[in-house]
């Protein structure tokens, strides 16, 4: 009896295992009158666990997850049953008569528990969930099957951000198998060096002139589709693919950068790419073997790394700056960073995002939200580049409140190296109307 209990449950929490649950389901399913009752199983996973064990040790992570464990029991009904699957995951099962979203909602009951904030040791930690759930009525679906598509719900969870729960579609299913096959035709195009990078002209608000470019990157399918770098590098970073993304895009643009005097490069870098130890060195190498001087190079990194790993952030950044090349702080905004932030890990420029630009149209606080926020940035000595700038006025807006450099469609669409080159250093005029993906 004592074996079997060990066998069905999870020995930190007490709570069933994998596959105790599994057992369960099983015999739900099978027990009479199933057709009338359906199973909907919720995935938790905790977000910002590993940040926790990382910062404070594995023990203090137990004790979160005794912690999780008590509190879901606390919150949810009894008759739910819950169940460790490893981890950080956690996976509750509730009974409903009816096919409905249960009532009440469990998914939303999980996320309000886990946000409250946990005492441990004397610490407060806030964590919070990512839930995806999945029913059927028992006995229509094998148990694995309903585990996969929990699981499923739950990826898309994750990556709608955090604190979200979702619940399984069929269509679900369609997007999975596109989204592989999206993934191995990146593969290819990696494979044969056939990314593109677009260049977008980054113009000195006071003289008009230009004096960088943003490098974006650009894939385009052997049949013509013109893929959105929204879409395909979030691919690229699940895939394991953005270092190599990266490098071609980088190693790309400099090759072309090389071919304009003075202005600088800017190039986005994911998160995930400062996760690699040897990020500094490569980009290093890189400038090196094509004589690129690297306070021309400006990189641009988008707050998640500063929050979910400082620690990993501000030794990359340290690396870069040590050689000479500048960051910048991108889509500043548009997220949680603050201007502490920006102190803190030393960047040279923020870019502020164009959400706040877009609402200097429409929303009346929103020219002094920008000017507060380019004043705090000025303040720091931090110039302010402002992106997305459509109109003559959102450009003398942000100009007055204290913007040096200006970025959008209303000076040029992202553009192919060879138009750059035409227009700006053979004396054409700007072509703002045009556009090459
Ligand atoms: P981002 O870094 O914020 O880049 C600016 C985006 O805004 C670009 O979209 C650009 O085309 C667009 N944009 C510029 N001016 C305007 C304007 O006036 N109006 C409007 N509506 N949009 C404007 P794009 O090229 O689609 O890139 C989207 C995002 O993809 C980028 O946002 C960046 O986060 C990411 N990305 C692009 N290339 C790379 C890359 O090589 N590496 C990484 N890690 N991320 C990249
Ligand atoms: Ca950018
Ligand atoms: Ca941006």
């Amino acid at each position: 009896m004592r074996s079997r209990h060990r066998a069905a449950h999870d020995a930190l929490t007490g709570l069933l295992n994998r596959s105790g649950l599994l057992e369960r389901m099983t015999a739900m399913s099978h027990a009479p009158g199933s057709e009338q009752i359906w199973l909907r199983l919720h995935f938790v996973d905790l977000d910002g666990f590993k940040g926790v064990n990382d910062a404070w040790g594995h023990a203090v992570g137990d004790e979160l997850i005794v912690a999780v464990s008590s509190r879901l029991r606390d919150t949810l009904s009894p008759d739910a049953i819950i169940a460790r699957l490893g981890g950080d995951e956690f996976a509750v099962l509730t009974i409903d008569a009816v096919q409905k979203q249960s009532s009440p909602d469990v998914g939303q009951q999980i996320q309000i528990a886990l946000q409250r904030a946990f005492e441990i040791r004397g610490r407060t930690i806030g964590i919070g969930a990512s839930v995806g759930v999945a029913a059927a009525p028992a006995g229509s679906l094998d148990s694995e099957e309903l585990i996969r598509r929990a699981d499923i719900a739950l990826y898309r969870a994750k990556d709608l951000g955090r604190g979200v729960t979702v619940e399984f579609e069929d269509g679900f299913d369609v997007d999975t198998k596109r989204l592989a096959q999206l993934e191995d035709a990146l593969r290819d195009t990696l494979s044969k060096n056939g990314i593109d990078v677009a260049f977008q002209p980054l113009i000195d608000a006071e003289s008009g002139a230009m004096c960088g470019v943003e490098a974006l990157a650009r894939w385009q399918s052997p049949d013509g589709t013109r893929h959105r770098p929204d879409v395909f590098i979030p691919l690229a970073e699940r895939s394991g693919l953005i270092d190599q993304l990266g490098m071609q895009v980088l190693g790309k643009s400099i090759d072309a950068a090389k071919q304009w005097p003075t202005i600088g490069l800017s190039v986005n870098v994911s998160p995930m790419q400062l996760k690699n130890p040897k990020f500094t060195q490569e980009v290093v190498e890189v400038l090196k073997a094509a004589d690129f001087e690297p306070h021309r190079l400006c990189i641009e990194l988008t707050e998640g790394i500063l929050i979910s790993d400082p620690d990993q952030a501000r030794r990359a950044i340290d690396g870069l700056k040590a050689a000479g090349i500048k960051i910048a702080l991108d889509d500043f905004g548009s997220g949680f960073a603050s201007i502490g932030t920006l102190r803190q890990f030393g960047f040279d420029r923020m870019k502020v995002d164009r959400s706040l630009v877009v609402a200097l149209d429409h929303d009346d606080n929103a020219g002094a939200v920008l000017q507060a926020t380019i004043a705090l940035a000025n303040a720091l000595h931090i110039p302010v580049t402002a992106e997305g700038i459509e109109t003559e006025q959102q450009a003398l807006a942000v100009k007055l409140s204290g913007c040096v450099e200006l970025q959008g469609y209303l000076f040029s669409k992202p553009i192919s190296a060879e138009e750059l080159r035409q227009f700006y250093f053979d004396g054409r005029s700007p072509p703002n109307k045009q556009y090459v993906g």
